[in-house]
């Protein structure tokens, strides 16, 4: 019970962070599996990241369905989660979100790649995942466990897969990796439209990112910012 209280409190601080540095608005969510039994996750009920506390988080099973709903609204698009966790024994917490710079590179076959060296922990080849290609015209929300598992295919064994015309999805180890793919994500993504505008970019090449890859999710680098970002956000 400790290890899940104190994993709450983190996922409680994570989606203030993801609020206030610009990577969720009113929309986006994040979530992790349940410490002790990993056919769940755990996520808040249906608010913005920015203004959830720790009595909004509510446990699913994978498929979905809340474990103790209390009245309580869910987010439409929990199946990401499910389908992610579903698919990917490895991955303990997953974010899904807007952010707004990445959205040009899920639209215009502009490939997103690191111009930044931290933008390498999105690791290379960053998929972009249609909901068209299998499900035609919707909403473009992911509903139900067929979209949730056809976007974690997308995904195959990355940490990101951009989602066209809509947003995208991070994969992480723990919340904390999560957090810091995602802010870098979109970062590094407002960096190469800058760079695109000036000239021709010097991306980072495939042996720079696979260091990157490890070096930017160690210890030292991610608590270092997640104390400043936790801090920022009027948390601790
Ligand atoms: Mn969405």
């Amino acid at each position: 019970m400790e290890s899940l209280l104190r994993a709450m409190q983190e996922l409680v601080v994570a989606n203030r962070i993801l609020a206030t540095e610009g990577v969720c608005d009113a929309f986006g969510h994040a979530s992790i599996r349940h410490p002790e039994n990993p056919d769940r996750y755990v996520m808040a009920r249906s608010r913005s990241p920015g203004v959830i506390t720790i009595d909004d988080l509510m446990e699913y099973a994978l498929d979905g369905d809340p474990i103790d709903q209390r009245d309580r609204a869910m987010y439409a698009e929990r199946h990401i989660h499910g389908g992610v966790y579903e698919g990917r024994p490895d991955v303990h917490a997953v974010i899904h979100n807007h952010s707004h710079a990445v959205i040009p590179f899920g639209v215009t076959g502009v490939q997103l790649q690191p111009v930044l060296h931290m933008g390498s922990l999105a690791g290379k080849d960053v998929p972009v995942w249609d909901i068209r290609d299998h499900f035609g015209d919707t909403h473009m929300l992911v509903t139900n466990m067929d979209q949730g598992r056809d976007l974690a295919r997308g995904l195959g064994d990355g940490r990101v897969a951009l989602m066209r015309g809509h947003g995208c999805v991070v994969a992480g180890k723990s919340i904390k990796e999560a957090v810091m793919i995602a802010v870098y994500l979109e970062i590094n993504a407002r960096l190469q439209l800058q760079s695109l505008q000036l000239g021709t970019p010097t991306y980072l090449s495939p042996g720079e990112i696979e260091c990157g890859m490890q070096q930017f999710v160690g210890e030292l680098a991610i608590d270092r910012a997640w104390e400043y970002w936790a801090i920022r956000a009027g948390c601790e």
